[in-house]
């Protein structure tokens, strides 16, 4: 075990845990990240670093992966250090020989660490895509889950699966360098964003609704020569792509949360929290996707909000006589 004792301990590398590192740093804390994932930047870089995001103040328009970039670089010119595929394990109070406060230890896959306080920023947990199941016999390796690279998909053929926000998303995005893109969806009605589906309804994507994929099959091109999915649709209508993208959501496994050792209120798959994100336990807060309150968005916004909310709380605890925020001008030194 280190010696050392953290301010606070931020579990979790995404958005959230990102900009609440930085805060906790820019206010002179000691402070770590843990996250159990090899890259930073939770669903961003996981999930959709290609993807545009509107709705982060002060970017007209960024993308995921250029926002987490930006974030990892704001983060550590504070020194904070961002441990990568550190998954926490275990998480339990212990009693200090020099104070009455107590201390969390906190146990990860490769070293154990003592915090006054901890931010829990852990999304919605590990992650992994809904699998599309149907019958036929294809190249897996041309049934895609997550876009990384747009530029591998220039002048193919692409039908991507899905009725949500990633979908419509994912299916715009690769209009701008694909030779065609088929969206299908089992609804005639989408659920996204109104501007999104008013974008698809403008856009070169051929949108099949109402309609599912019964069978996949492998063919080849006659002119190319090339291997093919060929994607036989529920009104028997087939199409023939280079890539399935499949957008069907994701299911959220947090089993290794719930085996900390430390016991705090939970639904379903996230922290119960107070109004200033504190769990039903003592200096450990929540913030982000797994933040549970009432109202809550599940917006990049929102967490960027509550981890200096949160940081502010436990140094009122933690720090006697500096409780109140600052203004981060007054917290760099003049130029
Ligand atoms: C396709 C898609 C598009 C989206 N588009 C937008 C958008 O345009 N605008 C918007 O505001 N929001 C958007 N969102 C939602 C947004 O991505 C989330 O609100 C945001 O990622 C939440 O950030 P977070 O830091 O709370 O959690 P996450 O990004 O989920 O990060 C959590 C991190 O915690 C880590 N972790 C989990 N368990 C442990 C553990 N035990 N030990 C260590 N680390 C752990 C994970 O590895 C992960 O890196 C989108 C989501 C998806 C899926």
């Amino acid at each position: 075990m280190t010696a050392e004792i953290y301010d606070i301990t931020i579990i979790g590398a995404g958005p959230s845990g990102l900009f609440a590192g930085f805060y906790a740093g820019m206010r002179k804390n000691k402070v770590q990240i843990l996250d159990s994932l090899e890259i930073a930047g939770g669903q961003l870089n996981a999930l959709y670093p290609e993807k545009m995001i509107h709705d982060v103040p002060g970017y007209f328009a960024v993308k995921a992966e250029e926002l987490v970039t930006d974030l990892v670089k704001q983060t550590e010119q504070f020194g904070v250090p961002i441990r990568l595929s550190e998954q926490v394990i275990d998480i339990v109070a212990v009693d200090q020989e020099s104070s009455d406060d107590k201390l969390y230890q906190i146990t990860t896959t490769k070293a154990t660490y003592l915090s006054k306080a901890v931010i829990i920023a852990t999304g919605n947990g590990s992650f992994t895509p809904k699998i599309l199941k149907t019958a036929g016999e294809f190249d897996a390796s041309k049934v895609l889950y997550s876009m990384t690279d747009k530029q591998k998909m220039d002048g193919k053929r692409i039908a991507v699966a899905g009725g949500g926000d990633s979908a419509i998303d994912m299916s715009l995005l690769l209009s701008e360098v694909a030779e065609k893109v088929s969206l299908i969806h089992r609804r005639k009605e989408f659920r996204a964003h109104e501007s999104s589906v008013d974008h698809l309804q403008a856009s070169s994507v051929a949108v099949l609704v109402p309609l599912t994929i019964e069978r996949i099959d492998d063919v080849v091109d006659e002119d190319t020569e090339n291997q093919q999915l060929r994607l036989t649709l529920s009104d028997g209508q087939t199409l023939e792509v280079d890539y399935l993208l499949v957008q069907h959501g994701f299911l959220s496994n947090n089993k290794d949360i719930r085996a900390w050792s430390v016991n705090l209120a939970m639904d379903r798959q996230h922290f119960v929290v107070d109004a200033h994100y504190q769990t039903n336990q003592e200096l450990i807060y929540a913030i982000g996707d797994t933040a549970k309150y009432d109202g809550k968005l599940g917006l990049i916004v929102e967490g960027f909000e509550e981890g200096p909310h949160a940081v502010n709380q436990i140094m009122a605890k933690i720090h006697s006589g500096n409780p109140s925020h600052a203004h981060s001008t007054s917290l760099f030194p003049e130029k």
